[in-house]
């Protein structure tokens, strides 16, 4: 039997079972540039670049340890789609099977058994051993639970690993230190922070980017700064770089943001997991090692396996539990477009303007400018959640669907009425000008919700709470907040709703 083994752009692992188990006298790798992937959504030119670099360097690392690599490269075939190249494909040269690890994308594992089955090849997806744990597990913890919260998930992980565990107990006594991991920078701006690693491009990225400019011309975003890691070796420095000099503060300030400061003390590897190009136990390990030799505090090293353990798990069990169902959630009857500034940056709004000019920048932003920031904004004006979902999987170089839709339409726009989060995360302007400086250079006043000047975060979010005022005021998890706008007179009630309308209106 000949096997055609389906490599997908996010599928870069070394070790995955679907290729040890090939023998390259007889089978082949299938790997394929499209130009659909790109344009499936408004790619940024990072993003397609990241993934098109790292597929060549992976190609080339397969043919040197003697595999058949069939590489369809953009501009060297005329099909614009998965499905019409792995046709095209199959016609040239049936294999007897097509094995596939299984994809990121529930759109890419349909597209592509469905091909499979009209060109009559038998089709099989292989399990993802990349993650910490397989489908069985989350399946597992998840069954007859009533509602499936982070955090229990997260403490069933520790104990099934043993990762900053002591016997039966967690390290230190307790299984988080939010207290302590919600620092801000007060006036005077962050302690000195490190240089981050840098990649410069090599001669296959180089070409890659060229690709990018030709094919992709219109795409946002830039490609002036491309660094990321684009291989297993610079994902394991990139790493190294982390945990020495960024790791031991990434806890205290993992909520905090700053003017010019895009990436502070973030690990930036999460477009390197998603491409599998480092596994996370190895991030984990050497993590929970620096803790061990008394080199970064338990509250960092925790904050960080949280993420890495507790997040990215959780959320891909939750994706393919609820996909394709998810995508057209919309429980908040949210339906206005995406503001045109999300594409520009050109927004009087500082933190907006700051958050978005380092997306298209950089194609980089950490989780509380996209959670509380843009994700925030875009709850607040009642943007269509699938408009939002399809921003954020356009505009960063880490995004893949299985961990990009849970975090936009579940956690940040509340679009699935609360299967992810108890609440949505609402704020006024305030939250930002706590945990930022954004606040100091913008024309708004955060504290204002009215008149001229007033923000236009802390406007919408008294709105916001007044527009669902039936949906939440009862419920135990939110009555605090919707407390707060049965204290406002009827008056001011008429003042904010006619600002946010107001605003709405003009949001160009
Ligand atoms: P760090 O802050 O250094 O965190 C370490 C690692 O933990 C990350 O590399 C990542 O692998 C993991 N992690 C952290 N937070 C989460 C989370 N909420 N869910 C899953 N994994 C997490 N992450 C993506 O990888 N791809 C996406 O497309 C993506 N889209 C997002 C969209 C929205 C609206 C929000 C609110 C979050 C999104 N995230 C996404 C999660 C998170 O923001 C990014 O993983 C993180 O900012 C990446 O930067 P970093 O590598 O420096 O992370
Ligand atoms: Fe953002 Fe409002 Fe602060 Fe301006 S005042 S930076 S709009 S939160």
């Amino acid at each position: 039997r000949r096997v055609l083994a389906v490599v997908l752009g996010d599928q870069l692992d070394r070790e995955a079972p679907l290729l040890k188990k090939l023998d390259p006298a007889r089978d082949a790798v299938w790997m394929a540039e499209v130009p659909g992937e790109a344009e499936a959504v408004w790619s940024h030119k990072v993003r397609i670049a990241l993934f098109l670099s790292a597929m060549r360097h992976f190609r080339d690392d397969l043919a040197a340890w003697g595999m058949t690599v069939h590489y369809w490269a953009l501009g060297e075939h005329p099909h614009p789609s998965l499905q019409a190249t792995l046709a095209a494909e199959l016609s040239a040269s049936p294999p007897s099977v097509i094995r596939v690890t299984q994809p990121g994308e529930h759109r890419v594992l349909q597209a592509l058994r469905a091909t499979a089955s009209a060109m009559g090849v038998p089709f099989e997806v292989w399990p993802d051993q990349h993650f910490l744990f397989g489908d069985d597990f989350f399946g597992s913890w998840a069954t007859g639970r009533k509602a499936l919260r982070m955090e229990h998930f997260y403490r069933t992980a520790r104990r099934a690993t043993g990762v900053l565990m002591e016997g039966d107990e967690p390290a230190g006594g307790h299984w988080n230190f939010d207290t302590e991991n919600r620092k801000t920078f007060g006036r005077h701006g962050p302690p000195p922070v490190p240089t981050p690693s840098s990649f410069p491009p090599d001669a296959v990225t180089r070409q890659a980017l060229k690709a990018v400019e030709t094919h992709f011309p219109d795409h946002p975003g830039s490609l002036a700064r491309f660094d990321w890691p684009v291989t297993p070796t610079q994902a394991r420095s990139a790493l190294a770089e982390f945990v020495a000099h960024r790791l031991p503060h990434f806890g205290a300030y993992q909520d905090a943001m700053w003017t010019g400061e895009p990436y502070l003390f973030h690990s930036r590897l999460s477009a390197a997991l998603n491409l599998k190009l480092i596994p996370p136990r190895e991030a984990l390990s050497a993590a929970e090692a620096a803790y061990r030799n008394g080199l970064a505090p338990l509250a960092s090293v925790e904050g960080f396996a949280r993420q890495i353990m507790g997040w990215r798990e959780y959320v891909r069990g939750l994706y393919w539990r609820n996909m394709p169902d998810w995508l057209d959630w919309n429980v908040l009857g949210a339906e206005a477009p995406l503001p045109a500034f999300y594409w520009t940056g050109d927004t009087a709004m500082a933190c907006l303007q700051a958050t978005i000019g380092q997306t298209l920048e950089r194609a980089y932003a950490h989780h509380i400018q996209r959670l509380m920031v843009t994700g925030l904004f875009a709850l607040l004006a009642g943007v269509q959640p699938r408009a939002v979902h399809e921003w954020y999987l356009a505009v960063y170089a880490d995004a893949v669907e299985w961990v990009e839709l849970p975090n936009t339409l579940g956690m940040s726009q509340y679009a699935d009425g609360g299967l992810m989060a108890s609440k949505p995360y609402v704020a006024s302007g305030r939250y930002i000008q706590r945990m930022s400086n954004y606040c100091r250079n913008c024309p708004f006043e955060p504290g204002q919700t009215t008149g001229e000047g007033a923000c236009p975060f802390t406007t919408l979010y008294w709105a916001f709470l007044d527009r669902h005022r039936e949906r939440f005021a009862g419920q135990p998890r939110t009555a605090l907040q919707w407390r707060n706008l049965q204290r406002l007179s009827a008056s001011e009630v008429r003042a904010i709703r006619s600002e946010a309308d107001r605003l709405l209106a003009n949001l160009e």
